[in-house]
């Protein structure tokens, strides 16, 4: 009795979350249209941080591939509980949550890229604890956007620097640059897809360099506007966070 009931109770919330997955689904659809750009020029990625490895197969099995997570040891215990299930076996981890020294062997065990490196005794240690069986990493810069001494990524002076020493690490495979703007920056979209761009011409030989992520469920439309290849989606998608 007690167990059916569940039943139905969860049969209403995964259809509840696949609509909303739908929904913002076809946002980013009609953002792209909008935008007069290709709909799979644009990657949603769905931010699960917080939210139970239940709600992630239950995307999977729709057919949502790429999941950020921002809190390692939750994220380490999600990926461990879905690796067996077949509707997950093409699930594409993202981290995009800080990353403190100690941390870095994990994340290059786990996870297939990673979205805030912002100096390079990070991209080192990650490039060094990569396991030889596994594909290079994949690597967005975090960048400092708005030059604020207080936020977390690399500030835009630093950027060349950055670029010249992680494009060398073998383990690595530099793909692009990731902001989470202040909100006052109305036009931060804009100057990092100006950033990207100039980034791209001055480095033909960095070939891997295709992804711009920015855009959360607040604006996505506008950075899919500006340029994003991925946009980052929680809320919009599994509902509120505790
Ligand atoms: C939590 C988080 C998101 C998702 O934000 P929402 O507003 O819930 O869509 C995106 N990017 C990063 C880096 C986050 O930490």
């Amino acid at each position: 009795m007690t167990n059916s009931k569940n039943n139905i109770n969860k049969d209403i919330d995964d259809q509840s979350l696949i609509n909303d997955w739908q929904q913002v689904s076809k946002q980013v659809t009609q953002a792209c249209e909008q935008a007069s750009r290709p709909a799979e020029s644009v990657r949603l990625l769905a931010v699960s941080k917080t939210k139970p490895a239940d709600m992630v197969a239950t995307l999977a099995k729709q057919g949502q591939t790429h999941f950020g997570e921002n809190y390692l040891q939750e994220a380490i215990e999600k990926i461990d509980a879905l690796k067996d299930k077949p509707e997950c076996e093409n699930i594409v981890w993202h981290y995009i949550g800080s990353i403190q020294r100690n941390k870095t062997r994990d994340i290059a065990e786990h996870f297939d890229w990673v979205q805030t490196v912002e100096r390079d005794i990070i991209a080192k240690r990650l490039n060094d604890q990569r396991p030889a069986e596994m594909s290079p990493l994949n690597i967005l810069i975090q960048l400092n956007i708005d030059n604020e001494a207080s936020k977390s990524g690399c500030l835009p002076e630093q950027l060349p620097e950055l670029i010249n020493t992680i494009k060398e690490y073998e383990r690595l495979q530099l793909r692009g640059l990731m902001i989470i703007p202040a909100k006052a920056d109305t036009d931060a979209f804009a100057r990092t897809k100006q950033v990207f761009d100039d980034i791209k011409h001055r480095h033909p030989e960095l070939s891997g360099w295709d992804t711009l992520s920015m855009g959360m469920s607040g604006d996505m439309t506008e950075a899919i506007a500006n340029g994003a290849t991925i946009v980052r989606v929680g809320t919009a998608i599994f509902g509120a966070r505790e």
